[in-house]
């Protein structure tokens, strides 16, 4: 049987990290760390995922600045906020949460951020050092993050082992990839357009996988290699009548089966969720001891 990784448990341990690491600069320099987010309209998802960032700040003494912003606001007011921001030195990350209303260009307003403060790790600039060798970028995107740091502190080591990574979005598949080639892995990516059964036979030779289909269960224990570190980033809702909710979330891997073949499983949920916000706090806390150190 595979060791479940907890996340839960890992998150919590990184957190009293930070939390020390934020009173030490606050003795030291009498500065905390600040994170901005701004979030525009009222999408109960990104509300929710707000909240819960917000709340984690105030747990580990991290300042919040929150912008909420109506969802008719212009892509100038938005912008506006976030010069705003990258001018404010008691801000050391700004976050703009996603997805944004149709009418305002992601990308323009992500391009915006101020690379030191990107600790979302989306800009350009940050990812682009993450894809070229000998190049290190200020911040990474924080769900692939998780998804390496969940690896090394669970004993797996990466180096020149094969990896398949599932999904290629900017936000997670895409980086997971780059950062596992970082890691000196031997990388291969699949997605929607590669065959089923490229996708299986793939599956069936890598030591380390990475799941961000967004595809219910897709993935089965029949398709592990045994013994492999299998890191489940997929967060779908299924219907479950037994439930007051009237619904479930599984992950990508079918969970039950995969986890009597695979070395190691995160489970869903309770594993690399409760890491991602936990990324985000960590590369608040790095941002804002570059800026502090560098400033005194
Ligand atoms: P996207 O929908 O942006 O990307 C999904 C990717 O999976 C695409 O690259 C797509 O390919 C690929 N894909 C879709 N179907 C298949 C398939 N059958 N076989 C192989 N690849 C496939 O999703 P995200 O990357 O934003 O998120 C992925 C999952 O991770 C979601 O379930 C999301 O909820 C979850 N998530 C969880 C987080 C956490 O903290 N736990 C954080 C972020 C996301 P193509 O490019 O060809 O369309």
């Amino acid at each position: 049987m595979a060791t479940v990784i907890d996340g839960k448990a890992v998150a919590q341990t990184i957190r009293s990290e930070i939390a020390d690491e934020v009173r030490l600069l606050s003795q030291k320099y009498g500065k905390v760390p600040g994170l901005a987010v701004v979030i525009v309209g009222n999408r109960k998802d990104s509300e929710s995922y707000v909240k819960t960032k917000r709340k984690a700040c105030a747990d580990l003494g991290i300042n919040s600045f929150d912008i909420d912003l109506p969802e008719e606001v212009s892509e100038a007011e938005v912008i506006r906020h976030v010069h705003e921001l990258n001018a404010n030195p008691d801000v050391h990350g700004i976050l703009v949460q996603l997805p944004l209303p149709k009418h305002i260009n992601e990308e323009k307003v992500l391009t915006e951020i101020s690379l030191a403060k990107d600790v979302d790790g989306f800009h350009p600039l940050n990812i682009g050092k993450l894809a070229m060798k000998g190049r290190d970028p200020l911040f990474l995107p924080c769900t692939p993050k998780a998804c390496l740091e969940l690896l090394s502190r669970s004993g797996v080591s990466i180096k020149g082992k094969r990896a398949v990574v599932v999904g290629r979005s900017n936000i997670v598949g895409l980086p997971a990839s780059l950062l596992l080639l970082k890691a000196d892995a031997t990388v291969t990516i699949v997605h929607s357009q590669t065959s089923q059964s490229d996708t299986e036979s793939i599956i069936r030779e890598a030591d380390i996988v990475i799941a961000a289909a967004g595809q219910a269960k897709m993935i089965k224990g029949s398709w592990i290699k045994p013994g492999a570190a299998v890191i489940d980033v997929g967060t779908n809702s299924v219907d479950d009548p037994t439930r007051k909710s009237g619904y479930r979330l599984v992950g990508d891997v079918d969970f039950e089966e995969a986890s009597k073949v695979a070395g190691w499983i995160t489970p869903v949920p309770g594993g690399v969720g409760p890491m991602t916000v936990t990324m985000l706090l960590k590369n608040t806390l790095e941002g804002a001891k570059r800026n502090i150190e560098q400033n005194n």
